[in-house]
């Protein structure tokens, strides 16, 4: 408990996607080295790191082999079993604990901890059965979301109800994967997220708001500083300050908010983990959200964040990748990433490029009125 980690020594990352990749990039600024735990041979975070065990996250043979290689273990995503967590700390340094694990990997626990905690959520109703999504559509009303409780991301897992046409069939096969959770649909004026860092002893790093753009339910466009209500912009900080204080956060957490058209802030979801939002901080932060992950995961002092300048951040799906590469040479202004992803499949996040401007909107109308981006 609450060792310092120092360069020369080993970090262990599960799962070696874009975020264990840049996780890895900033330990290796740091002077430590890096062993990746992840099924694909090569992936993004290993053609960066000095080693890789190929296997499954929950192969728990693999996660002991991991962990008796390093000084220190961490991880760039959310489903990652507790319960192997625990049985590794006998092998390793796992000092993000698994509290932030257990809450968040779950839609609906992650909802009752901000209700035990009062926060702000979207009224919603824990669905099993045909009879509770019946009884539930009365008490919240369309239109409404349905969501399975674990394992969705970037839209995965959802079913927008906008009115009572909906699809009886689509509704049963949705629950018929296990728990859902019902939620009102918001009418939004934005999204925003914060994202905070922290180390053992409970200091924190938190970087301004940003503000969030999302196409089909997946991440587009991040810009930063969010364009919001000063006192929108506080009760997010506080709100962000809380769950991290609560869930004692080590390393990097962002939380998303919806904010309404009548300008309530609600928590949408936590990420135990950086996040796709958070990736402009690389250029336009004094430390970016990884470098904070590292720093609070090995212990170090947690630095004041400052922002040199405001940034827009634009992901490359796997459509987008081909013909921005082309428009490179156009874009002197491009700060261009590209994970290393074999093959781009349709919407994959395959890498993703920040613009450092004082003209966000601007940069913003020229990104959306691009070709690259037209699907
Ligand atoms: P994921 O885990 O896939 O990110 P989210 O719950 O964050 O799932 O939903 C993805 C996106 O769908 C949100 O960022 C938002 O744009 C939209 N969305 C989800 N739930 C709601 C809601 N209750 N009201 C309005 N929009 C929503
Ligand atoms: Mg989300």
């Amino acid at each position: 408990m609450n060792k310092i980690h120092l360069p020369g020594e080993t970090i262990g990352i599960i799962g070696g996607g874009q975020l264990g990749q840049m996780m890895a990039q900033s330990a290796k600024e740091k002077g430590f080295k890096v062993v990746i735990l992840d099924p694909t041979p090569n992936c993004p975070a290993a053609q960066v790191s000095e080693g890789q065990v190929v296997a499954e996250y929950d192969d728990l043979n693999a996660l002991i082999e991991l962990a008796k290689q390093v000084d220190v273990l961490t991880y760039e995503f959310e489903n990652v079993d507790a319960k192997t967590i625990d049985e590794v700390k006998k092998y390793t340094d796992v000092p993000q604990g698994t509290k932030a694990l257990i809450v968040t990997q779950n839609r609906l626990r992650e909802k009752q901890f901000l209700v035990d905690h009062h926060l702000p959520v979207v009224p919603h109703e824990k669905i099993e059965s045909m009879a509770d999504f019946t009884a539930a559509i009365d008490s919240i009303q369309l239109p409404a979301i349905l969501k399975t409780v674990e394992g969705g991301y970037d839209g995965k897992g959802q079913l927008l109800l906008e009115n009572n046409d909906f699809s009886e069939n689509e509704v049963a096969e949705l629950i018929s994967q296990g728990t859902c959770i019902l939620e009102r649909k918001i009418n939004l004026l934005k999204e925003v997220s914060v994202v905070i860092s922290a180390n053992s002893q409970q200091q924190h790093s938190i970087f301004p708001v940003i503000e969030n753009e999302h196409r089909h339910n997946i991440l587009h466009l991040s810009n930063c500083p969010a364009r919001i209500k000063q006192t929108t912009e506080e009760e997010c900080f506080d709100v962000a300050e809380k769950i991290a204080r609560e869930l004692e956060l080590v390393g990097t957490l962002c939380v998303e908010y919806f904010i309404s058209t009548d300008h309530q802030v609600f928590v949408n979801e936590i990420a135990p983990r950086p996040h796709n939002s958070g990736h402009l901080t690389i250029e336009s932060c004094n430390v970016s959200q990884f470098d904070t992950h590292i720093l609070g995961v090995c212990n170090w002092p947690m630095p004041k964040v400052t922002l040199f300048q405001s940034a827009v951040m634009v992901n490359l799906l796997g459509q987008h990748l081909g013909p921005a590469k082309e428009a490179i040479k156009q874009h002197v202004e491009w700060y261009f990433h590209d994970y290393g992803k074999e093959t781009a499949k349709n919407n994959r996040k395959m890498g993703h490029i920040t613009i450092l401007t004082d003209d966000i909107e601007t940069v913003k109308q020229q990104i959306n009125h691009d070709p690259i981006w037209k699907s």
